[in-house]
């Protein structure tokens, strides 16, 4: 077997039937069922173990399987495949008790019907098609979220399908008991990236805490000399340093000092066993500069971030970073921030202070220091580039007081229409789907932050995988969005989830 990029994470391959078939039937079924399992596992599109399990023919078996995988402690969701018809009473009992997400294979063992030999033999064998209606059923009686990937099991898309998923599951189970640090507080008075961490934590399963700015600082002041030459070999390897922080130059103090900001976060964040934190340059107390590069390069790890104490976008992006391992394209931390209205091509310009993670760097950054107006600190060290052009989205995660919002903007990322020389932070510049105005529109209605996870890696399926596991309304701008309807979905969806958290489903 191929190593898997998410090990020692797997996902579990349960097939159900029934005995009314006979022993002769039953093997066959199981045998296909391995075959399945093993094809899957060994797919270098699947990026995750497929675990083969026995297949289940009664309700204490399909009960003992859910309950093993609700405490197996790498599974991080079922597929579930039913090849001939498993009467899906049987079902209850386990799917009611299954904490795990769900996936229903919708496949059939042959793609083709064997036209010349086809009998009623080979109809009880091949099932699927209302073997898997009938488990489909209990899906939406019991209100289960769920997928359903439909598609031979050796076609590209049906695998494409199942990859999403187990991306989203990894993403999903490792936000559970992750812990979030927060550097200081909110930004004063800023509502968006304010919530209920509380809430957070039962829906999404991280835990946010606040630590004071000394107890980094004390980090910070820990790093040696040779730990700070160590970091600073390696930004000579990926970037292009500017003269003036080079060893002779006259703001070289600069980059040691971000260097330093570098160890001593990374050493707080490894020592706490975090994966994801927020600053704000309001809680920079003893730092010397608002850190910059040392936040850009934790994102480039795969630590999630969030600026002026935006705990739900670092969460957030640590999912989307999560999910996007290993796939072509970056994921950053990102913010909207200025406009160009042509009315022959309105695009947005995104950046932040400082803080853009370099996977989505077009080519080799640059790591230069410049004046930053706010935090009243020292000039900040920062990795400037441009993101290249191609599709991409960003995300938004809201509270809206009795629920969570994640808000998806599909958009094309294009090339700036000229060279920004005085422009000293990394940018990626975007037409919003459908078009800048409806989009922007749309985005503020439905309150989306200014802060979002930017990603030229992942798809809006990945991000709709997520949100169905953690049953958290899920609204899309993409081409097909027109205003009068995402008004009415939006009024809509507050109904629903009005009425969902009266009836408990
Ligand atoms: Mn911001």
């Amino acid at each position: 077997m191929s190593e898997k990029l998410f090990n020692p994470l797997e996902v579990w391959f349960i097939v159900g039937s029934q005995h009314l078939y006979g022993p002769e039937a039953l093997e066959q079924v199981a045998a296909d069922a391995r075959q399945v399992a093993a094809a899957l596992d060994e797919s270098p599109q699947i990026p995750i173990k497929v675990q083969f399990r026995p297949i289940v023919t009664t309700p204490d078996e399909i009960h003992r399987t859910c309950i093993e995988a609700n405490s197996a402690e790498n599974c991080v969701g079922l597929i579930a495949w039913m090849h001939t018809f498993s009467p899906a009473r049987m079902w209850i009992a386990g799917l009611t008790q299954l904490k795990k997400p769900l996936l229903q294979l919708h496949t059939q063992f042959n793609r083709d019907i064997p036209w010349d030999t086809i009998d009623m033999d080979y109809m009880n064998l091949h099932q699927t098609a209302h073997g898997g209606r009938e488990f489909g059923f209990i899906g939406a009686r019991l209100r289960m979220p769920r997928k359903v990937v439909v598609g031979h099991w050796q076609d590209k898309a049906t695998l494409a399908g199942i990859d999403v998923w187990a991306r989203a599951a990894s993403a999903w189970h490792d936000l559970h008991g992750a812990k979030i640090a927060r550097f200081g507080d909110n930004m004063r008075e800023v509502a968006v990236t304010e919530g209920n961490k509380v809430s957070a934590q039962v829906e999404f399963g991280f835990a946010v805490n606040g630590y004071g700015v000394g107890d980094l600082v004390e980090h910070v002041n820990a790093a040696s000399a040779k730990q700070i030459d160590d970091i600073i070999a390696e930004y000579k390897d990926a970037y292009v340093v500017a003269h003036d922080l080079s060893a002779d130059g006259k703001m070289h103090y600069a980059l040691r000092d971000a260097a330093a900001i570098e160890v001593g976060l990374r050493s707080f964040l490894t020592d706490g066993g975090f994966k994801g934190f927020t600053t704000t340059f309001e809680n920079l107390h003893g730092l010397k500069q608002l850190p910059g590069l040392a936040v850009q390069r934790l994102m480039a790890d795969g630590y999630g971030f969030g600026a002026e104490g935006d705990w739900k976008t670092a969460a957030l992006l640590r999912a989307m970073k999560v999910m996007d391992q290993g796939l072509a394209g970056g994921t950053s931390f990102m913010e909207d921030y200025t406009y160009h209205f042509d009315p022959n091509g309105m695009k947005v310009l995104g950046a932040h202070m400082l803080e853009i993670c370099p996977s989505i760097a077009n080519g080799r950054p640059t790591l230069e220091v410049h004046p930053l107006g706010i935090g009243g600190k020292a000039d900040p060290v920062r990795l400037v580039f441009d993101a290249p052009a191609g599709p991409g989205l960003n995300a938004s995660l809201i509270d809206l007081g009795d629920r969570f919002r994640l808000l998806v903007n599909t958009v094309e990322t294009v090339t700036p229409d000229a060279p920004l020389p005085r422009l000293p932070v990394a940018r990626a510049l975007w037409k919003p789907h459908p078009d800048l105005k409806i989009a922007a529109a749309a985005w503020i209605l439905a309150g989306g932050a200014h802060h979002t996870g930017f990603s030229q890696a992942l798809t809006v399926e990945h991000l709709q995988d997520f949100a169905e596991m953690a049953k958290t309304e899920f609204v899309l701008i993409d081409e097909q969005t027109t205003l009068f309807d995402f008004k009415k979905e939006l009024r809509w969806n507050d109904l629903y989830y009005h009425m969902t958290a009266l009836s408990g489903w």
